[in-house]
């Protein structure tokens, strides 16, 4: 028996796959393919009883076509230099699909997050910002990294912290990672980012009439039964607009210590209170415990997403997956077989590469936002709301109808920041799968849309490549 594919095998089986299908030079095929920078570190930290302990840390930059590089730090014991590896190369792709203009790279600690205080975690965190500094592998203009996989707001405080302290000459300091506190350089919406894009995503797919009949399913996100795996950033956000901006029914939802089901739709903010009390989402309200966690993934629903990690849908249970759309909105969490089995069968798989780019995309605006040194919004919110007051006034002249406060308050707005994220988010969102659903007809049924997303992304990053000439 042949021994399965690693991780960064399968995104590269991936991307030959799509490649076949393009006309580029070998050699430019393999130059994307290939990680240009990886680094793996080892430093000591002090537990807070005082012993040491070695840390395993990584950093890969997939491309550099595009500078900065951009992606997540993953803490996880999972965490590997094929992981790293992985995890970068499909950051690059996913930049390309979504028009974000940075290369891939990702990086990760290879800790169990949960068995550290926070005072260890930010010695781990400020010790691996500094080993990435040492080795220019951090800074605004050449890699900026971001939460993933047990990291959020607080660790991006600390790298950008020690970031500014080591370079105090860097104007665009913040800049140097993403997905910050607002209060500290951050965007407002960032931290729903994945989320909310996973559901314009999703919006978008299930609006389109001629292919929700061809899954035998009605146009349209309200009233589809979704279920969803890992509750944390991503997952839980996803699950929240689902069910409230898009009417979906959330049947099923999967964590850690188990899996719950409820046809009739779980309350998803009542579901996470319910966690946070009793520290398990087992035992809520009208809903049934499963056996295991990994039956959660085999509940009948139209749709399903994985949201906790990757190869959670392989060969061993994809068979017995009744869902008709999949939404990855994790990082490869649909092995490669399994994926050529769904697209077999006609069942749609929406690629991670694309589905959750919504958290890279608004990475990007909080990016400019820092090299713009000002809030989206901030210079033109009044004048636009006074020019909408200036109008509104004028019709009323003209028509002798008064316009209720209510009508003018909204009809008159000016836009805060959150809303130009969301709008450029869910523009992002929208044209991105448009892209990709027009190079998918093009096949005719050749490929799926995985290979899709990746021909999108092979086509840009060959076309920087073909613009720009080869160095020297
Ligand atoms: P997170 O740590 O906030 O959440 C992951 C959740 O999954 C946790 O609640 C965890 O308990 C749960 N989980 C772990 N193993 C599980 C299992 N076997 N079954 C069910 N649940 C399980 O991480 P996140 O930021 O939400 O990232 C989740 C995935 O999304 C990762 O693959 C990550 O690479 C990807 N992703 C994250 C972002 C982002 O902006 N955070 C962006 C793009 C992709």
């Amino acid at each position: 028996m042949s021994e399965p594919l690693t991780f960064f095998e399968q995104v590269n089986r991936n991307f030959d796959k799509a490649a076949a299908f393009t006309s580029h030079p070998p050699g430019i095929l393999e130059q994307i393919k290939q990680i240009n920078n990886v680094i793996h570190f080892v430093f000591p930290i002090k537990r807070d009883d005082g012993s040491i302990e070695v840390i395993h840390g990584w950093r890969a930059e997939h491309s550099h076509h595009r500078l900065p590089t951009k992606g997540g730090i993953r803490y996880a014991m999972t965490v590997s230099e094929d992981e790293v590896m992985a995890l970068a190369a499909l950051m690059t792709y996913k930049c390309a699909i979504v028009n974000v203009p940075f290369g891939g790279a990702k990086g990760g600690v290879r800790i169990a997050a949960h068995a550290y205080s926070a005072a260890e975690l930010e010695r781990i965190t400020r010790r691996y910002t500094f080993e990435l500094f040492k080795k220019n592998f951090i800074g605004p203009g050449l890699d900026v990294p971001a939460p993933d996989f047990g990291t959020g707001p607080r660790e991006m405080a600390w790298i950008a912290d020690t970031y500014s302290t080591l370079a105090p000459h860097d104007i665009n300091a913040l800049g140097c990672v993403t997905a910050k506190p607002v209060s500290e350089g951050g965007i407002d919406g960032r931290i729903e980012a994945t989320g909310r894009g996973v559901f314009y995503g999703l919006r978008e797919v299930c609006s389109i009439t001629e292919d929700m009949r061809a899954l035998g399913l009605t146009p349209g996100l309200e009233g589809k039964r979704v279920v969803v795996q890992g509750l944390g950033n991503v997952g839980y956000h996803a699950a929240k607009f689902l069910q409230e901006e898009g009417g979906a029914v959330i049947v099923g939802a999967t964590e850690h210590e188990g899996a719950i089901a409820k046809p009739s739709g779980l309350k998803v903010e009542a579901l996470m209170a319910h966690r946070r009390e009793t520290g398990s989402i087992l035992g809520f309200e009208g809903a049934t415990d499963l056996a295991n966690r990994d039956l959660g993934l085999e509940i009948d629903c139209d749709i399903l997403v994985p949201a906790a990690l990757e190869n959670a849908i392989t060969m061993d249970n994809a068979p017995r997956i009744k869902a008709k759309i999949i939404a990855e909105a994790a990082n490869g969490p649909t092995g490669s077989e399994a994926s050529d089995f769904f697209f077999e069968r006609g069942i749609m798989v929406l690629p991670d590469a694309y589905v959750n780019a919504g958290g890279v995309t608004v990475s990007y605006f909080e990016w400019l936002k820092n090299l713009e040194h000002v809030r989206f919004g901030r210079l033109e919110k009044r004048f636009t709301e006074q020019s909408g007051r200036r109008l509104l006034t004028a019709i009323e002249h003209a028509t002798g109808r008064a316009f209720s406060e209510h009508e003018i308050s909204s009809i008159a707005r000016g836009a805060d920041e959150i809303d130009l994220v969301n709008s450029g988010l869910e523009e992002t969102m929208i044209e991105s799968y448009h892209g990709i659903r027009e190079i998918f007809k093009r096949g005719g049924g050749a490929y799926d849309l995985r290979a899709a997303s990746m021909i999108a992304a092979i086509e840009k990053i060959a076309l920087a490549y073909a613009d720009r000439g080869i160095f020297p």
